[in-house]
C-alpha cells in the first residue's frame, strides 16, 4: 500500500516522482543552504567566476532534459507494460527484501552503463565537444544544475535507467524509489557541499567531494564512476584520490593527492 494507490498509477508516479523530488531537493538546497559556507567545497566568488553558464539557462536545459526523460520513460513503461497480462490493480509486489536486491542491482547496471559512456563521452573528441562538455560548463557544480546537460547525453542516461529497470525485473511501483533515490544521490554529488548531517554522502564513497574532482579540469579525466558507486574507477584505473581539506576562508576543498599528466 503506497499513498498515491487509488490516485496516480505506479508509472506515472514513477515518472512524476523523480521529477518532484529533484526540484524539492534541489531547490532546497539552492534556497536554503547558500549561507552554509562553511560546507562548500568552492566559495561563492569561485562558482560565479568559473560557471560558464548563466543560471537561468542551466534551469532551462535541466526542464528539457526532464521532457526528455518523462517521454523516454513513459515509452519504456508503455512497452513492458504490454508484455504482462496482469492490470495495475493485479500487480503482485514482491517481498521488501526481493525489492531491496533488485534496487541493488540495478545500482550496479546504471554505474556500469553510466561509467563506460561517461568514460567514451570524455575520449571520443566530437562527443564530448558538442555533447558531455555541456555539463562541465558547471566547473563547480550547484544542485539545481545536477540534469543540466546536452539532450542526447540525456537520452543515454534515461535508456541506461530503463535497462537497469528491465533487467532487474522491479515493478513500477518499486521503481519510483528507485529512480527517486537515484535524483537524491545524484543532487547530493552535484550540491558542492559537505553536510555533516546528510548521511547519503557518508554512506557512499562516491559523494558530493568525489564528483567535484572529476569536475575540476585537473580531474576530468578521473572519477568517471556515477552514480552510486566508485567501482569502475578503480576495476580501470581512472581512481584518483584526493583528500578533503579545510580550505583558506571558509568551507573544505577536495584537493587532488597525485599529480596528473
Ligand atoms: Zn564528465
Ligand atoms: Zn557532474
Amino acid at each position: 500500500m503506497v499513498f498515491w494507490e487509488g490516485y496516480v498509477s505506479d508509472e506515472a508516479m514513477g515518472i512524476i516522482a523523480p521529477m518532484v523530488v529533484y526540484w524539492v531537493y534541489a531547490g532546497f538546497y539552492q534556497l536554503v543552504l547558500p549561507s552554509l559556507d562553511e560546507y562548500r567545497l568552492h566559495s561563492r566568488k569561485e562558482e560565479d567566476e568559473k560557471n560558464l553558464v548563466p543560471f537561468h539557462s542551466v534551469v532551462k536545459g535541466v526542464l528539457i532534459q526532464q521532457l526528455l526523460q518523462a517521454t523516454i520513460g513513459f515509452s519504456i513503461f508503455l512497452l513492458t507494460s504490454t508484455t504482462t497480462s496482469t492490470t495495475l490493480a493485479q500487480r503482485q509486489q514482491p517481498s521488501i527484501q526481493h525489492q531491496i536486491a533488485q534496487i541493488i542491482l540495478a545500482m550496479l547496471i546504471v554505474d556500469a552503463w553510466q561509467y563506460f559512456v561517461h568514460r567514451y563521452m570524455h575520449h571520443n573528441k566530437f562527443l564530448y565537444r558538442k555533447v558531455h562538455s555541456q555539463h562541465h560548463r558547471l566547473v563547480v557544480p550547484y544542485a539545481v544544475g545536477t540534469l543540466y546537460s546536452h539532450p542526447v547525453e540525456a537520452v543515454f542516461d534515461t535508456v541506461g535507467g530503463g535497462v537497469a529497470f528491465i533487467l532487474s525485473g522491479m515493478t513500477p511501483r518499486t521503481s519510483v524509489f528507485f529512480f527517486s533515490f537515484h535524483i537524491v544521490k545524484t543532487v547530493d554529488d552535484h550540491c558542492g557541499m559537505l553536510l555533516p548531517w546528510n548521511l547519503v554522502p557518508r554512506v557512499f564513497y562516491n559523494n558530493a567531494a568525489y564528483h567535484d574532482v572529476h569536475h575540476q579540469l585537473q580531474g576530468s579525466k578521473y572519477n568517471y564512476s556515477q552514480a552510486f558507486f566508485s567501482i569502475w574507477d578503480r576495476v580501470c584505473g581512472t581512481h584518483m584520490p584526493y583528500v578533503v581539506v579545510k580550505r583558506d576562508g571558509a568551507g573544505y576543498e577536495a584537493r587532488l593527492v597525485r599529480r596528473v599528466g
